[in-house]
């Protein structure tokens, strides 16, 4: 029996709206995946449609998973929950032979290889971050549903990595060489292309397709692409039985075609449509929802018109704790270490994440976690010994002579290896190679740190080292920490949020700095949706330099700008180690003299023999103002 009672009075009216067009307009954590679950379940125990004729469509096979389940549970089998794509492949699996015969079709697992002869066909560089990027290039124009003949006219404000006349050709030689002598090869955006086709083309085939689908519901409908809406409207038809639900301020693939453009105008689209605005943020403490208003607060452009206020409806819980670390290494040791205490407190692994802008940050995670103990798994990108450029960087070291080898020569031995990679010292512009470039400078880095952690190191040493590392994954079947990015995030929550590496040009990304504010917004929104993935405990951080004892060149992220007071820490002049926060409490701390130790005068200071030493040193030169106060304040502490 489906309870309704389960959902507040605006989740209801959603739920239990009558067949025809429903819209959830809402923002993070207010139900909205939740409530069209109860939707689905609610119709068909009603009577008012069977699971097999229902179809919901979802962002991630792993959502499409997690929602069956849940229906599951609700006693209803049979409701397919699939993503676009898989949708897609599986009708065009049945109606094939009805629009092509027996022409043969298989999908495409190549895609990478025949772009790749398509660049070198049209003349252009092809190393692989260059075929990468015109890939992307290729992906958005057909999401978008533009052909190689319109591409150059199309491009509005984007930046081509290529001329646009040129990707153009590559577009049309990557069609071309899809049709081969043994039959057509798909790639996925093909799967969608044809499934519409084969519904507006052939009525035999949309009347049967819409007698097995009566009613259609789409999960985080402010990411649907042109191409995924022709696939909407063809399964639609002249029929209106269609939920979608979205958030406007959680638009975050744009670059891939997506557009919020179609949740926003359905109700222009459906005048009749039932449309429910939800406000309850049921998923995050009021500390965490108060955070979030703010963040999409500062929103500026198209998006920020259809924001809505937050109302955190949990009991409370932490303030959201904010760090600056001096490097990379320190920051990814101090999560580490709030992730046992937290471990040690009673919270599960499986619901603390550790959230990033993108997938080259892992690696120092990955091995801060690896050294303390924790159980952790990488979800949406490969882990970091898995990315093609680290394995390349990998075989290339072992292929390297081991004579002569010694351990001051492994750093550079390893970055004269990365250079034919691509690693330069110049960081790149496009995404791809800046992501690449990244993930070969955190090699570079960690075998720094194990040269300096291992004293007569070898090149076989050194290779063991990285195995060790590479097998320290533990096994699948375990649920640890998870490490994403935060596009991969989307959708999901736990206890524990850790959102790292906020700095300027990595959140916002550098690319987006240079194209201008659209793209800026959309980060800011990728903001917003790392701060509400946190339920109770949410840690930003962010570390001024990328190497331990590097220079200091990094900024705090400007999205902080009026959340975090103004720190000396970052204004690079000589206090610019001195910390923001209390190390014990993390209350802001105030006085020259507590940020000179660390700790707000409230805490007690450890008796260790670096305290001793730093009175002595106060006590001494007790001319400076701010050192009479320190040794004021702290002399008394408790030792
Ligand atoms: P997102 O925008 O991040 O996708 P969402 O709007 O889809 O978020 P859900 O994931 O459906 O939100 O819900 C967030 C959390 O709040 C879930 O843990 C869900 O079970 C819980 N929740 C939603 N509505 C209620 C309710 N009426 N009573 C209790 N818990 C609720
Ligand atoms: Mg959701």
């Amino acid at each position: 029996m489906i309870n309704l009672q389960d959902l507040d009075e605006d989740q209801r009216i959603a739920a239990s709206a009558p067949r025809g067009p429903v819209c959830i307009l809402a923002g993070a954590g207010t139900g909205k995946t939740r409530t069209i679950t109860y939707r689905i379940a609610h119709l068909i125990d009603q009577g008012f449609v069977s699971p097999n004729r229902v179809l919901a469509v979802t962002f991630t096979s792993r959502a499409a998973g997690e929602m069956r389940h849940r229906l599951n549970l609700m006693g209803i089998g049979g409701v397919q929950a699939r993503t676009f794509h898989a949708a897609a492949r599986k009708q065009l699996l049945y109606f094939w032979p009805q629009v092509a015969g027996n022409l043969p079709w298989r999908l495409l697992d190549n895609k990478f290889q025949l772009v790749g002869r398509a660049v070198r066909g049209a003349r252009l560089e092809s190393q692989t971050e260059k075929v990468r990027d015109i890939l992307g290039e290729i992906e958005w124009a057909k999401a978008s549903l533009i052909t190689p003949e319109q591409y150059p006219d199309r491009l509005g404000t984007r930046t081509p990595p290529a001329p646009a006349e040129k990707i153009a050709e590559v577009y049309q030689r990557y069609e071309n060489m899809k049709a081969t002598p043994e039959g057509m090869l798909l790639d996925f955006d093909d799967l969608l292309l044809h499934t519409a086709g084969a519904l507006e083309n052939s009525p035999a085939v949309a009347e049967e397709f819409r007698q097995q689908y009566r009613s259609f519901v789409v999960d985080e409908y402010q990411d649907v692409t042109p191409l995924q809406q022709r696939v909407l409207d063809a399964w639609l038809g002249d029929r209106d039985d269609l939920t979608v639900v979205g958030d406007a301020n959680q638009t975050i693939y744009s670059f891939t075609g997506a557009t919020p453009e179609y949740l926003l105008n359905f109700s222009r689209k459906y005048p009749e449509a039932t449309v429910v605005k939800l406000q309850r943020d049921y998923r995050s403490t009021p500390q965490v929802t108060a955070l979030a208003n703010t963040v999409i607060g500062q929103a500026r452009g198209r998006v920020a018109g259809t924001r809505l206020e937050l109302q955190g409806m949990r009991i409370a819980g932490p303030e959201p704790e904010f760090s600056a670390f001096d490097d990379e290494p320190t920051e990814a040791r101090e999560v580490a270490g709030r992730i046992l205490t937290l471990l040690k407190n009673g919270v599960q692994a499986s619901e603390i994440a550790v959230l990033y802008r993108i997938n080259a940050q892992s690696a120092v995670f990955e091995q801060a976690l690896a050294d303390a103990g924790i159980v952790y798994q990488v979800r949406g990108g490969e882990g970091f010994f898995t990315r093609p450029e680290i394995r390349q960087a990998l075989s290339q070291l072992i292929r390297t002579s081991q004579r002569d080898v010694d351990e001051s020569d492994l750093v550079r031995l390893t970055q004269r290896t990365l250079v034919p990679l691509g690693l330069s010292s110049e960081e790149p512009s496009g995404a791809q190679e800046r992501e690449r470039w990244q993930s070969l400078n955190a090699l570079v880095d960690l075998v720094k740190d194990l040269v300096k952690a291992t004293p007569d190191l070898d090149l076989t040493g050194l290779l063991l080292k990285l195995r060790e590392r590479q097998e320290a994954k533990h096994p699948p079947t375990v649920e640890g920490v998870t490490l994403a990015s935060l596009h991969a995030a989307k959708g999901l929550e736990w206890d524990a949020v850790f959102l790292v590496g906020l700095v300027d040009s990595t959140l916002p990304i550098s690319h987006a700095i240079k194209s201008g504010d659209e793209a800026i917004e959309e980060e800011r929104r990728l903001f917003y949706v790392g701060v509400t993935r946190a339920r109770e405990h949410l840690h930003c951080s962010w570390a001024l330099a990328r190497q331990e004892g590097g220079r200091k060149s990094r900024k705090r992220s400007r999205f902080l700008d009026g959340i975090v007071v103004e720190m000396a820490s970052e204004s690079g002049t000589p206090r610019s180690n001195r910390p923001k926060n209390c190390r014990v409490c993390g209350s802001v701390l105030s006085s020259p003299a507590e940020k000179a130790v660390g700790r707000c005068a409230s805490c007690p200071i450890q008796a260790d023999e670096r305290v001793f030493e730093q009175l002595r040193t106060w006590r001494n030169d007790t001319a400076k103002r701010e050192n009479k106060a320190a040794y004021m304040v702290f002399s008394n502490a408790t030792l």
